[in-house]
């Protein structure tokens, strides 16, 4: 089932948690919500499962209104963090809940939810365990109880709010993956929140960045990563160096290096900062070509497969990052306080547009070419 959020605003007293919020999730598609804590996507998610009522626009369900639609008629499945499994109940009734709490009208039978909830648990990997309480499973084995309990009810798209958060980071990856394949098996609408953008990148078909109530970008992970809207995504999708300079006839001057841009067309001299990856900085010992400066390494950590260099530009005084594998770092032989070359690929400039255009400036993005 698609799901649309149009020109949805909420607020808690005189705090604006979502402003105007626009989203259109296509029928079978595994999108992420992805963003800073406090970003609102708890409150999307819980207006979209009916939990909240917004103050205005509205949400629908395969082109159908369901914003005055209580939360029960929106058959909406949903896992959260530290949506906790009863206790005193055994695997098998926290999965068969939803059902046994039916109207004797709608309810199955007990051999039908006999039925239902083993092939669920064999859908979660969990056969076997149906008579064991929740403490006696791990935290991943319960999240996937979780899941199992949602998806009994039939529901016509699953919410998860960060369901794998409070697990460490091994558990997690599994997780993730096995999501994944449920996913592809039962090709089930799903929207996922997520504040990990690993996460969201390695799941997701489609990646919604939320930023203090707004959406900043949505798209593929790869055109989120390659194709930042705007300097927010660009710095929460990994790291970032920041260089300052100044664009002038289209070409930007960061100081010794210079670089073409598609931004010819506008007069004048104006500020400008490029972002990049770390991962895009080519250190060598001898100058690459001509927009290569020299930087001094100041420290040098081994993390695991590469190696980052903390760098002081001698040019700007700026300083940076680079990150390399550890057979290029090897073969460079490097110590720290040498000096090496810096060759800076893959830049980005968000510079203000024409303001005649807009009423308001606003950053459009810029690649550089050498
Ligand atoms: P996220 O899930 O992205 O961390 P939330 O949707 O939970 O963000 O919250 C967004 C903002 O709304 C936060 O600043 C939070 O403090 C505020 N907020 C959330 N729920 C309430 C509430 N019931 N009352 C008041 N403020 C709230
Ligand atoms: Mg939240």
């Amino acid at each position: 089932m698609s799901i649309e959020v149009v020109n949805i605003t909420k607020s808690y007293k005189n705090f604006t948690a979502l402003k105007d919020v626009s989203l259109h999730i296509p029928e079978g598609e595994l999108v992420a919500l992805l963003g800073p804590s406090g970003s609102g996507k708890t409150t999307l998610l819980r207006l979209i499962a009916g939990l909240e009522q917004p103050e205005q626009g509205s949400i629908l369900f395969n082109g159908e209104d369901n914003t005055d639609r209580d939360v029960r008629e929106r058959r909406v499945g949903f896992v959260f963090q530290h949506y906790a499994l009863f206790r005193h109940m055994t695997i098998f009734d926290n999965i068969a809940f939803g059902l046994t709490v039916r109207s004797r009208k709608t309810r199955p039978s007990k051999a039908e939810i006999q039925e239902r909830v083993h092939s669920l648990l064999k859908l979660v990997q969990l056969e076997g365990l149906a008579h064991r309480y929740p403490s006696q499973l791990s935290g991943g084995q319960r999240q996937r109880v979780a899941l199992a309990r949602a998806l009994a009810v039939e529901p016509k798209f699953l919410l998860l709010d960060e369901p794998f958060g409070a697990l460490d980071t091994k558990v997690r990856q599994e997780l993730r993956r096995w999501l994944r394949h449920l996913h592809e098996k039962l090709g089930l609408t799903i929207l996922f929140v997520t504040h990990d953008q690993e996460e969201a990148m390695e799941l997701a078909d489609q990646v919604v960045v939320m930023n203090e109530g707004r959406v900043e970008q949505v798209g593929s992970p790869e055109e989120i990563y390659n194709q930042p809207a705007n300097p927010f995504v660009y710095s929460f999708l990994g790291r970032v160096n920041l260089f300052h300079g100044r664009i002038h006839d289209g070409k930007v001057k960061l100081g010794e290096a210079e670089f073409e841009t598609q931004w010819a067309q506008r007069p004048g001299e104006f500020p400008a900062v490029g972002y990049m990856r770390p991962h895009d900085v080519e250190i060598t010992l001898a100058p690459k070509s001509r927009q290569s400066v020299q930087a001094q390494i100041r420290h040098i950590s081994l993390l695991g497969p590469i190696v980052r260099l903390d760098l002081k530009r001698l040019d700007t005084n700026e300083v940076f990052e680079a990150e390399l594998t550890r057979q290029r770092f090897a073969e460079l032989a490097l110590e720290e306080r040498g000096i090496v070359y810096v060759t800076l690929h893959n830049l980005s400039f968000y510079v203000e547009s024409a303001p005649a255009v807009a009423p308001t400036p606003v950053l459009v993005p810029l690649r550089a070419s050498m």
